[in-house]
Parts: C-alpha cells; sequence; structure tokens
C-alpha cells in the first residue's frame, strides 16, 4: 500500500504546505476529455463548500455529442497485459507525485480534510496497483465499452478504482465522474492519459444526471460500474435492461443504514474516538459511515456524557486547515436537506446533542438524535448525524435482527472484550465489512475488501480478489494437466 504522508511529522505537514500553496486560489478549467473534438454542454461552475463565495472551476460539461463522440470513439485497451500493469503503476507513481496539487483540489472542490486527502490519495494509489497487479491472473478477455460513474464523496479514490478496474480489464472506460467534483476527477484522467492509457481507452464526460443516463442507455455500453444511492442504481438497473446486452453487468455499490453495538465491558475512551471517527469524520459522507449506535443500557448515561464531551472539542473547520477534524457537506443542497432531518428531530424532542459550528459554509455540527431503534430510521442520512439506542445484554439478538431486517448490509461495528460474544454477533450479522474494536470506516484496498450486500450493492468487493473478473468475460480457466 501506498506509504502516505503523516500529518503529525513536521517535514511532512512543510512538504504538504510547499506543494499545496501553489494551487490555493487556482481557478481550475475542466472540460470534457475525448478522443475526437468536443462540442461541449452546458457551463458549470463550482465553489468551495466551505467558503460557497470562492469559485474553483469553470466546468464545461458533456454535449449529447459529445456522449455520441465518445461511444464512436471508444475502443477497448488493445495493449497487452503487461504493458497495461506498466502504464497504471506509471499513472499511481504520477498521481503521489501530484500530491500538492491533488490535496487543494480535494481540500477546495470537495471539503476534504488534510487527513481524508491523504486516505484518498493513498486508496486511489493503491487501486491501481491492486488491479495492476492482478491483470497476471485475469487470462480473460475484456467485455468492450464500460461505464464507470463514480460519486463525490471520494472523487479520486472510487473515481480511480472503476476506472483502473475497467482498464486492466482491457475495456475502454467511459468516466462520469459526480456533477460536485468534476477537477479531482479531470486532474486524475490527466494523468492517466500521461501515463499512456490511450483516449480511446479513457474519456471523460463531466456532467449530471443527464450525462449519466445517456451513458446508461446505449446498446454499445457493455457494462457499468456505479457507485452512489440505492435509488439511482435501480434507474441504471432499469435503462440497461431496456437498452444493453442481457449479460451486461451492473456493478454497484450504494447506501447504507450501518450499525455499532457497544456492550459494558467495551473500553469507553477508544469506542468514543472510533465513533466520532465513524460519523463526524468527512462530515459522516461516507456509505460506510456509523449512523445507528446502540449502547448497552447499563453503562449508557456515563457513556453518552462521555461522548458529547468528545463531540465538543471535535474541530470543525476550513479542511485547507490542518487541524481540521472535519470539513463541510458538500452543497446547499445536502446541508438544506439535513438541517431539515435535524430540526424535524428537535421538534420532536430527539435531539440528544449538538455542537457549534462556523457561519461560514456548508457545515453541520455533530449531532446526536436519540431512536428506539434502527427501526426508526426512515432511510440513511447522508452527514455528521449520530442515532443513539440503548439495549438490554440479554436483547442483544433482537438488536442483530433488527439490524438485519433493514436490508442494507454494507459495514458494522462491535465494542466488546467477550472473545464468545465477537464469535456469536460475526456468525449472525448480515454486512459487507464488520470491524471489531475499531472504527467502522476507510477500508484498505487488497486487506480489506470494500462493498456490501442487500440493498448496499451487488458485490463484489472493491479492493478485493473478485472485482477485476466482473469487468471480463467470463471464462473457466486453463485446467493444468
Ligand atoms: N470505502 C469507504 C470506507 O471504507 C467508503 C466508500 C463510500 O462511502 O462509498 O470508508
Amino acid at each position: 500500500n501506498s506509504k502516505g504522508w503523516d500529518l503529525a511529522c513536521t517535514s511532512h505537514l512543510e512538504e504538504i504546505d510547499a506543494a499545496r500553496a501553489p494551487y490555493r486560489e487556482t481557478i481550475f478549467e475542466v472540460a470534457p476529455l475525448l478522443a475526437g473534438d468536443v462540442s461541449g454542454g452546458e457551463p458549470m461552475e463550482r465553489f468551495n463548500p466551505a467558503d460557497p463565495d470562492s469559485l474553483v472551476a469553470r466546468v464545461q460539461t458533456a454535449s449529447p455529442e459529445d456522449v455520441e463522440t465518445a461511444l464512436s470513439k471508444a475502443k477497448p485497451w488493445d495493449a497487452s497485459p503487461a504493458e497495461r500493469a506498466e502504464i497504471l503503476n506509471r499513472a499511481a507513481d504520477l498521481y503521489e507525485e501530484n500530491f500538492g496539487q491533488v490535496f487543494a483540489i480535494l481540500a477546495r472542490e470537495a471539503g476534504k480534510t488534510q487527513m481524508d486527502a491523504v486516505a484518498e490519495l493513498r486508496e486511489a494509489v493503491d487501486f491501481l496497483r491492486y488491479y495492476a497487479a492482478q491483470i497476471e491472473y485475469l487470462d480473460a478477455p475484456a467485455l468492450g465499452t464500460f461505464t464507470c460513474i463514480s460519486p463525490w464523496n471520494f472523487p479520486m479514490a472510487i473515481f480511480t478504482g472503476q476506472v483502473a478496474a475497467g482498464l486492466a480489464a482491457g475495456n475502454a472506460v467511459l468516466a462520469k465522474p459526480a456533477e460536485q467534483t468534476p477537477v479531482i476527477a479531470h486532474f486524475a484522467t490527466t494523468l492517466m492519459h500521461e501515463a499512456g492509457v490511450p483516449r480511446t481507452a479513457l474519456q471523460l464526460l463531466p456532467g449530471g444526471g443527464d450525462v449519466g443516463a445517456a451513458v446508461t442507455s446505449d446498446a454499445r455500453i457493455k457494462g457499468v460500474a456505479f457507485t452512489g444511492s440505492t435509488a439511482t442504481a435501480r434507474k441504471i438497473k432499469q435503462a440497461m435492461a431496456e437498452h444493453c446486452d442481457p449479460g451486461a453487468p451492473l456493478i454497484a455499490e450504494t447506501g447504507g443504514l450501518n450499525a455499532m453495538i457497544v456492550d459494558s465491558t467495551a473500553l469507553p475512551e477508544q469506542a468514543i474516538r472510533d465513533i466520532l471517527q465513524s460519523s463526524f469524520q468527512s462530515a459522516g459522507q461516507r456509505c460506510s459511515a456509523l449512523r445507528c449506535l446502540y449502547v448497552q443500557e447499563d453503562v449508557s448515561k456515563e457513556f453518552l456524557a462521555m461522548l458529547k464531551g468528545a463531540m465538543d472539542v471535535f474541530r470543525l473547520d476550513d479542511p485547507w486547515q490542518i487541524k481540521a477534524d472535519s470539513g463541510p457537506l458538500i452543497d446547499q443542497a445536502a446541508y438544506d436537506q439535513i438541517s431539515d432531518y435535524v430540526e424535524k428531530a428537535r421538534k420532536e424532542g430527539r435531539l440528544i446533542h449538538q455542537t457549534a459550528s462556523p457561519d461560514k459554509g456548508h457545515f453541520l455540527s455533530p449531532t446526536l438524535i436519540r431512536v428506539n431503534g434502527i427501526e426508526d430510521m426512515e432511510r440513511e442520512v447522508f452527514g455528521p448525524v449520530l442515532h443513539v439506542a440503548t439495549f438490554k445484554s440479554k436483547n442483544i439478538d433482537k438488536v442483530i435482527d433488527a439490524i438485519n431486517s433493514t436490508g442494507y448490509g454494507l459495514t458494522f461495528g462491535l465494542h466488546t472484550r467477550i472473545d464468545d460474544r465477537v464469535q456469536h454477533v460475526t456468525d449472525r450479522i448480515e454486512a459487507g465489512n464488520m470491524y471489531v474494536n475499531r472504527n467502522q470506516i476507510g477500508a484498505i484496498v487488497g486487506s480489506q475488501p470494500f462493498g456490501g450486500e442487500g440493498l448496499s450493492g451487488t458485490g463484489p468487493k472493491a479492493g478485493g480478489p473478485f472485482y477485476l473478473p466482473r469487468f471480463a468475460e467470463a471464462k473457466t480457466p486453463d485446467v493444468p494437466e
């Protein structure tokens, strides 16, 4: 895995500061990157979510003609497997070499704190190197042209993971990044081209839902990788059913209603640190984030008092500031939607705690809301809002049943010092990624393949050995004689 940067080390901090400084005020220009001429659609502007008056980029979105150009020029990557691996590894090196610009864009366009930005760059690099290494075992033909639709919450890591897998398998990729975060996707694509990925194999189509719809409803598309909401995944599936070959795969990573159980044997200091990270880091804008915490009744009073105290010193700030623990929500729409939700809980008398937040920018303070159980939650709230319930030890199986019955199955956390309980819960919980006595975010490529079941996604897990084969024809390997 990529070494990354150590934010506790002064020389690393100085290195980061110097490297990102030239991009503090840059106004980036983004346009489609095609293997033919660009006509350009609706112009769009992007602003800094921590400072909404500050312009970050002018974006030319892809027009319907641009989509047609991309579809007609796309050509599966015909380089040898070894050459593809070499070029993807070179792209990983270029990503790392350009860390200053990457960190600046991630902070200013996506509101990523420095800590999150380091993790994001490392994950992107890891995906490139991991799938490059897997090419050797693939031995199966590419599918053709693949569409990759990535989210704004991991605008470099997930963007790169999908694209790298598509390319590693030898497909042509049409990448449609989230409307909110085209700048980092544009920069990443430029670096992949510079590394040697041909333009016919990788084209970038910035834009919104209309572009997404166009690149998922065309018979020339042989597969789609998507990360985003469960509702959008359903729409894509419908569009593909109508327009694409029946066998064209949809690889979707979608939402979660993730829970954690903390029993009375847990180490409170450790559990609270892990809860803070899981719920409030990245402003809770991760599909892996903790949404519903179950605390054993016997310790809940002291535990909640401690949690509130920890929330009060959790620092919301402009993500450019190294000391920020979390940045803002991605945009005004997200802010409005989540504030309404919190307001409703306040009116119902269910608000337990909310800290202060900066006046400027789309900052929403870490918030605790009381629930009877996860069944009270109607939907995923994609922000720094943690729901808290208590449970009696003898009812732990009922808690597990309630968690399983949401239909989602992404991440799950358990804090306990009882070994039998770890085994018991592990055997029963239905979740893609279960974490014991640690936080439940930040899966590491290679060692913690990430992805869920049920409403949370189709599998296969990203950053694991079964991901790449889904981007290629199914083929029985040669059986040794
Ligand atoms: N892989 C990320 C994590 O483990 C979450 C991805 C997402 O939010 O889509 O935190």
